[in-house]
């Protein structure tokens, strides 16, 4: 590795040894290489957090660029959790095969989205919430990871998780940290005080300043949730596609709205009053050259909000496609609907 960065460098300048190489990776990734380049939305990233493990944001782009980084022979993979070089695209297919085998279409988008709206939970709740849905069983449902097991008294009763708000996933508990390791959606908490040498579980103190709302603890006796690698892949890129359905409901009834309408073509079929149609797909990437390198099939593409500086990027890059944010997208079809359709 420090060979492969001393060639980019002329010589006598960049690391020249591992140690200068590995000092570095507690440095914004800009840093590593010769300021000739282009400027990239990566530059600010940096690689190992003060614990010196891969840090959070590192792990979002290996996340995007597995299937190009690792085969499951590369050595990497020794240092990097199981599920994190597990290929996208293999956990995909795999669990987008028992999806599509599952039923028809209706039964495909129940499945798919009981997995997002139920990424964990209490085992008989689960089962309970999936008869009424009309989902099938398509993934394995494991014990909560040690990781994201809070405990603040002696036996299994007094191990306790708390969900995060926005994806409903465990969250990852370091100390007294408690964080979903999904960095867009901040959040960012602390066990309070009372909480430690107490019988009862403890509850949270919100330390990110967005709003979200603050979720009681569960017990992990009889608590499971989906692979992390189901997670990564399906849950979190999940929650903004149902998040825009969410919302083109509530604030533009008159529109229909379809989810996953042809199973996993595009993500959103959206239909005005008049007839006229909206392909959607939701795209949630760290780096936008991810979506320009695999463009989406749908003609519309939205990301979200905490992804609003990719769009000048995305525009030019993907041209026949309008690309918005979601704010965005909902104004473009209720000012379409509030014209009466005439445009
Ligand atoms: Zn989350």
């Amino acid at each position: 590795m420090t060979g492969v960065i001393m060639q980019a460098y002329p010589p006598g300048c960049g690391p020249s040894t591992p140690a200068e190489l590995v000092a570095l990776l507690r440095r914004p990734l800009g840093e590593l290489l010769p300021g000739t380049r282009k400027a990239s939305a990566l530059d600010a990233v940096v690689l190992l957090d003060p614990e010196d493990a891969l840090s959070d944001d590192a792990m979002e782009i290996v996340c995007d660029y597995t299937q190009a980084l690792f085969d499951s022979e590369d050595p990497a993979t020794a240092w990097l959790p199981r599920w994190a070089w597990q290929r996208a695209e293999q956990i995909e297919q795999e669990l987008f095969q028992t999806l599509i085998q599952a039923g028809d279409a209706a039964v495909y988008t129940a499945s798919r989205r009981f997995l997002i709206e139920h990424p964990a939970g209490d085992t008989r709740e689960l089962a309970e919430a999936r008869g009424r849905s009309g989902a099938r069983q398509v993934a394995r449902y494991i014990e909560i990871p040690p990781d994201r097991v809070f405990r603040f008294a002696p036996g299994a009763d007094g191990q306790c998780w708390w969900s995060c708000p926005v994806c409903k996933w465990p969250m990852q508990v370091r100390g007294r940290r408690v964080e979903c390791t999904y960095r867009p959606h901040t959040a960012r908490f602390l066990v309070g005080d009372t909480g430690v040498g107490s019988l009862t579980a403890p509850s949270l103190v919100k330390v990110s300043a967005t709003r979200l709302r603050l979720l009681e603890s569960h017990p992990v006796v009889s608590a499971v949730c989906v692979d992390p690698a189901v997670w990564r892949f399906v849950v979190v890129p999940g929650v903004p596609e149902l998040d825009l359905e969410r919302l083109l409901h509530s604030h533009i009834p008159e529109v229909g709205v379809a989810l996953y309408p042809i199973k996993d073509t595009f993500d959103l079929l959206v239909t005005a009053p008049d007839g006229r149609t909206w392909s959607v797909d939701v795209k949630d990437h760290a780096d936008p050259q991810r979506v320009i390198d695999d463009p989406p099939s749908a003609d519309h593409v939205v990301v979200p909000t905490y992804r609003k500086g990719q769009l000048h990027q995305l525009k030019r890059a993907l041209s026949g496609k309008s690309v918005w944010t979601i704010r965005q997208f909902l104004n473009e079809v209720s000012d379409h609907v509030a014209r009466g359709g005439s445009a």
